[in-house]
């Protein structure tokens, strides 16, 4: 923690104060927790950023991660940098009505914001952004550029719980910042389109700290999807490849009725594993949860509604088959990526609108016969869904 309290006053380790100053400020009176009240260190070594730090035994509820020198250091260059820029920044301010602290609070915007280095439990994170929610005051999470591992051009392995903190920019798209303070330098990863568990395509642009002045200003380039549809048609590929080995509980669960039907998931229809809007909001693979909507019509005697498949997922949801995405800065949920699966569908003349609500399968899905003939129709397929304009 950069922030104590000193007879009563807020004191930081932004530098102002020598480390004979704090010590003389010790004998003085206690440096304490404006949390918790407790006693803390002032640690001016040479080699860590200088902060306080709680006694070991400390339960406080504002600072129970540990915080690592990465940490410290990026939060003092965010500080730093609003400061510079007239924002007017509060450090590690105690909301207590919600027993939050975010890193830099600005009060003139209301805005928190939070530098993640530790990995943070998805629940936990979603809470807190719900928390800063009822509160009505505007969050953002900026993660440790860390996190993120580059593979190639447009390919980053990501900390899969932090997707829980992605917004969308104004075209729809979804984003998250990133920041290092070693190069001092924010990354934004905009147009993510998420394809494992841990893996998403996306655009990673750069920015050094110096040349911006706000938040606002990352995120505003617009970029189409195309230089992502190989990598994406690679990735059908490989769920195809590695069906056989995949033994998630959406996975044994459709193997199991594929199997029945004389059909197999290495197999799958190319009409599945489809990047339509908004599909990310199901953690469970594209390939497979789209199959299954696809086998669940294809079996239905008759027309069908909406709220039939949406009470059919509702319900292998809850059994743990398959499993959603937490989004709270998002509108929409899961019923928003089934309603998309099935314009696509329909766009695919699979099925018709007969009624308002109301659905009719018109044609038989493809099924490829061998791999060989798979990897042509994936790639027919996927060019000509027009994808990655309304990913
Ligand atoms: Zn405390």
């Amino acid at each position: 923690m950069l922030v104590a309290l000193f007879k009563d006053q807020l004191v930081n380790m932004l530098g102002r104060i020598t480390k004979e100053e704090w010590k003389e400020k010790m004998k003085a009176a206690l440096l304490v927790c404006p949390v918790c009240q407790k006693k803390v260190i002032p640690k001016c070594g040479n080699k860590k950023v200088w902060h306080f730090a709680h006694s070991a035994d400390s339960n406080c509820l504002a600072f129970h991660e540990k915080e690592t020198e990465y940490h410290l250091l990026g939060k003092k260059q965010l500080f730093n940098w609003l400061q510079m820029n007239k924002r007017a920044p509060i450090l590690e301010h105690y909301l207590r009505e919600i027993e939050q602290r975010p890193d830099i609070y600005l009060p003139q915007k209301n805005h928190a914001l939070e530098f993640q280095c530790a990995s943070m439990n998805k629940d936990i994170l979603h809470s807190r952004i719900e928390g800063y929610q009822s509160l009505h005051i505007q969050s953002d999470w900026i993660f440790g550029k860390r996190r993120l591992k580059k593979l190639s051009n447009q390919f980053f392995s990501i900390q899969n719980r932090d997707l829980t903190a992605a917004k969308k920019d104004p075209q729809g798209r979804l984003y998250l910042y990133y920041f290092c303070p070693l190069q001092l330098q924010f990354l934004v990863v905009e147009n993510i389109v998420p394809v494992t568990s841990s893996k998403i395509l996306g655009k990673g642009i750069s920015y050094s700290l110096k040349e911006i002045i706000d938040l606002d200003q990352l995120n505003k380039k617009t970029a189409d999807y195309n230089y992502v549809l190989n990598q994406w048609i690679n990735q059908k590929y490989i769920w195809r490849k590695s069906a056989f080995k995949n033994k998630s509980p959406a996975s044994m669960y459709l193997k199991k009725i594929l199997y029945f039907h004389h059909k197999s998931l290495t197999l799958y229809s190319p009409l599945a594993g489809m990047p339509t809007r908004n599909f990310y909001h199901f953690e469970t693979a594209a390939f497979i949860w789209q199959s299954y909507l696809l086998y669940y019509v294809e079996r239905l005697p008759g027309p069908f509604s909406f709220s039939q498949i949406e009470t059919e997922f509702m319900r292998l949801i809850s059994k743990g088959i398959f499993s959603v995405r937490s989004f709270p800065y998002l509108k929409e949920s899961y019923t928003a990526a089934l309603q998309a699966y099935l314009t696509y569908l329909e766009k695919e003349k699979f099925i018709i609108q007969i009624h308002e609500n109301l659905y009719k399968k018109s044609a038989t899905a493809p099924y490829p016969a061998t791999l060989d003939e798979a990897f042509q129709q994936d790639k027919i397929f996927s060019l000509k869904g027009g994808f990655f304009d309304f990913v």
